[in-house]
């Protein structure tokens, strides 16, 4: 399901201009639009999610997926080997400005601990 007013389904409609990277029928990769390391990519489910807190038992399959997808497009973007950060920041606390399920892939930089 997509979401009228949400970024990243306008985004996976194809109704917002992005940089993608990958795309299948469930998943899309794009460059983040304001970078916070060389390689900055937003992996998310297409169909609407709000956040984490939101993850159903039928979400797994899709929610793994991203995880295997951050891998592939690290490798396809040549980051893989010097190592990146995979980020999924939930709710306000956590630092999430975009009520739409998407994990962070940073690289070409080495990265800090903690964050901040
Ligand atoms: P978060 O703060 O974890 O919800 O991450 C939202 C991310 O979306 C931020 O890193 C923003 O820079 C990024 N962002 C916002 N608008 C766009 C856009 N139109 N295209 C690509 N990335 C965007
Ligand atoms: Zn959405």
């Amino acid at each position: 399901m997509r979401e009228f007013d949400c970024l990243l389904c306008q985004i996976a409609l194809g109704d917002r201009p992005s940089q993608t990277v990958f795309k299948d029928d469930q998943v899309l990769a794009i460059r983040d639009i304001n970078p916070q390391a060389p390689t900055h990519v937003l992996i998310f489910p297409t169909d609407h999610m709000e956040s984490l807190n939101d993850a159903a038992h039928s979400d797994e399959a899709v929610l793994g997926k991203l995880l295997r997808i951050a891998a592939k497009v690290a490798n396809q973007l040549q980051i893989a080997e010097e190592g990146y950060r995979v980020v999924l920041n939930t709710g306000t606390h956590g630092g999430q400005t975009v009520p739409h399920i998407h994990l962070h892939l940073l690289g070409g930089r080495a990265m800090t601990w903690p964050p901040g």
